[in-house]
């Protein structure tokens, strides 16, 4: 096994942010609450949105957009499970 740096995970990481993630399935860092992305209970949209889980209301993952970029916290969801096209 050999250490690589970040770019080799360029081609698995596009096919991440390709999918559509509301079929993906959180799992609450709160509660441990799984469920679909789709069935998360949205509040925004300024300064930014902000989803949270329908079990505990915990904050699942929050989205800002500026003019010049994405910013995606996920830190309350402990795995995101995409499915895979085809
Ligand atoms: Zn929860």
């Amino acid at each position: 096994m050999s250490m690589l740096d970040g770019n080799a995970l360029a081609g698995d990481l596009r096919e991440v942010f390709a999918a559509d993630v509301t079929t993906a399935l959180y799992t609450c860092g709160g509660c441990g609450h799984a469920d679909v992305i789709a069935t998360l209970h949205l509040w925004g949209p300024a300064p930014g949105q902000v989803a949270r889980c329908p079990h505990c209301t915990d904050v699942v993952l929050r989205l800002v957009q500026t003019p010049d970029r994405l910013i995606l916290d996920l830190r309350g969801t402990v795995r995101l499970e995409i499915p895979r096209a085809g």
